[in-house]
Order: structure tokens, then C-alpha cells, then sequence
């Protein structure tokens, strides 16, 4: 397999979890595709979870979804019956506030948000000052002789997420504040091209509002979620756990795996989500992981296997 001069070798299909488990001592888990499928949660995940907290592993749970925020996520988990704690859980959402709070970013300035609620809520408790989100949503602009934007001169971030009330007048006032703001950040929760809004087909992703302000402003954003280490870095750091002994299990190869990758992790790609074996296997697909298997339950049934 060749892709720019570099060989990858191929993934091989777990055989021997216990292995693996033993090889590290925290598990970065993606949330779609691997832990549920919209509000469905994937056969036997409970079991698994239970199972590596009794050997002793950090679990730790990374979304590029910023719609939520952690405590909404908290929620989710929780209606699911999963015993999650909220500080064991990393939104995109999250990653934004975490980003401007390790910058310094001045108390004074102000974000706006092209997004939904959960970048609100992360920002407000960081203690950051915002303007625009959900509420921008209905905004028309009227198109009259001489007509002009006025635009808040204290915005110094434009904060992008997936946002499905997403309109030309977020696009006017994000791009006012990058191109006219000095110093004015562009900031991208993820570029992700496509999500799952349901399971019928793959609806248009962050990576399309991110796509528009990048047109506008010939601006490239600088991305705190998948596959940028942003939030590895910061788990690391937050918890003192060197990056060898992480394995990061995702269903997405371009996000998720290339993250555990970018980090110096061991990866494990399930095929219960977006990538299915001959997207693995495709020529033309230059990432592979350590390891895929068909779900994370595959923990315990490989296990029962071998006894
Ligand atoms: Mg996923």
C-alpha cells in the first residue's frame, strides 16, 4: 500500500484482546459507531465497559459532536445505562472552550458561534463571553441600496461547529469578524465531512459550515477536535498518561484512527459504524490502524473464544 512514499502495513483483525488490553492503561473511545448508533446502544458495550474498569483502565469518551456539552452528553450516556462520569467525557464543544481557556484568550474579548447549544453552554462555563449561536438562526438580511452589517469589533474568535440552523447571515457576520477584527482566531470544532443525523443516509457535516467561512475568509481554521491532537494533549496532560498507553478504538479512519495515530497511540478500528472491511481494505485507503474487530464486544467473545 503506497501513499506518498510511505508503506503502511496492514491492519490485522484483533486475535488476542487480552493482549492488547494489557499493552495499555486507557481506552479513548469515539461515541458513534462504537458505543451507540444515534440512540441505539451497540450489543454488549455495558458488559465491555464494566470488564476494563474491573482490570483497572481509564475509559475516556471523545466526540467531535458539538452540539452537545458535557453534561448533555452526561445525560445521553446515562439514559443509555451506561455508568459514565461527565469528567470522563470530551466534546468537540468542550475542546473549543479548553482551547481559548489555554491561550489565555482575554476576558474582554468576545466569541461567536456558528453552532448549537452545547458550544454555549461549554463557553459560558469557562467563562468566556458569546454572542450568536442558536439565536442567529432565524436572522434575515435585507438587501437595500447602501445596506451594511454592523459587526461586534470585540470578537477576537469565530467559533464553527455543525450547526443545522445555519444561514447566510452567520456566514456575513463570522466572516466581518475574521476578516475585520485584527487578530480574530477561526476556530473549527471538526471538519468532519459527513454525519449521521439518522440512519438513512450521511447527511452534510461540520466540515460544510467550516467549508463556507474558509471560502469567505481564505482562512484555514485551526481545528480542536479529531484527528488534531488538541484534545489528546490535553487528556494527557489533564490525567499524566503517556500517549504509548493509550489505545484509541474509533469507527472513522480519518478522524478517529488518524488521531490515535497523530497521538502516538495504539488504534483499534470497529467495523459497527461508518467503515466497513472493504473500505479498509481499499487500495486506495492508506490508513490502518494496529488492529479492527466488528465491535467493542468482540473484547469478551474473542476472550471466551480462546478459554
Ligand atoms: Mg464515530
Amino acid at each position: 500500500m503506497r501513499s506518498g512514499g510511505i508503506i503502511a502495513s496492514a491492519a490485522q483483525p484483533l486475535q488476542d484482546p487480552d493482549q492488547l488490553i494489557d499493552s495499555v492503561e486507557t481506552f479513548i473511545f469515539d461515541c458513534d459507531g462504537v458505543i451507540w448508533k444515534g440512540d441505539k446502544l451497540i450489543d454488549g458495550v455495558p458488559e465491555t465497559l464494566d470488564m476494563l474498569r474491573s482490570k483497572g483502565k481509564r475509559l475516556v469518551f471523545v466526540t467531535n459532536n458539538s452540539t452537545k456539552s458535557r453534561k448533555q452528553y452526561g445525560k445521553k450516556f446515562e439514559t443509555l445505562g451506561l455508568n459514565v462520569n461527565e469528567e470522563e467525557i470530551f466534546a468537540s464543544s468542550f475542546a473549543a472552550a479548553a482551547y481559548l481557556k489555554s491561550i489565555n484568550f482575554p476576558r474582554d474579548k468576545k466569541v461567536y458561534v456558528i453552532g448549537e447549544d452545547g458550544i454555549l453552554k461549554e463557553l459560558e462555563l469557562a467563562g468566556f463571553q458569546y454572542l450568536g449561536g442558536p439565536e442567529d438562526g432565524g436572522k434575515k438580511i435585507e438587501l437595500k441600496p447602501g445596506f451594511l452589517m454592523e459587526h461586534d469589533k470585540d470578537v477576537g474568535a469565530v467559533v464553527v461547529g455543525f450547526d443545522r440552523y445555519f444561514n447566510y447571515y452567520k456566514v456575513q457576520y463570522g466572516t466581518l469578524c475574521i476578516r475585520e477584527n485584527p487578530g480574530c482566531l477561526f476556530i473549527a470544532t471538526n471538519r468532519d465531512a459527513v454525519t449521521h443525523l439518522t440512519d438513512a443516509q450521511e447527511w452534510a457535516g461540520g466540515g460544510s459550515m467550516v467549508g463556507a467561512l474558509l471560502g469567505s475568509t481564505q482562512r484555514e481554521p485551526l481545528v480542536v477536535g479529531k484527528p488534531s491532537t488538541f484534545m489528546m494533549d490535553y487528556l494527557a496532560d489533564k490525567f499524566g498518561i503517556t500517549k504509548s498507553q493509550i489505545c484509541m478504538v474509533g469507527d472513522r479512519l480519518d478522524t478517529d484512527i488518524l488521531f490515535g495515530q497523530n497521538g502516538g497511540c495504539k488504534t483499534l478500528l470497529v467495523l459497527s459504524g461508518v467503515t466497513s472491511l472493504p473500505m479498509l481494505q481499499n487500495p486506495n485507503n492508506s490508513i490502518q490502524p494496529d488492529f479492527y474487530t466488528n465491535k467493542i464486544s468482540d473484547f469478551l467473545s474473542l476472550k471466551a473464544a480462546t478459554v
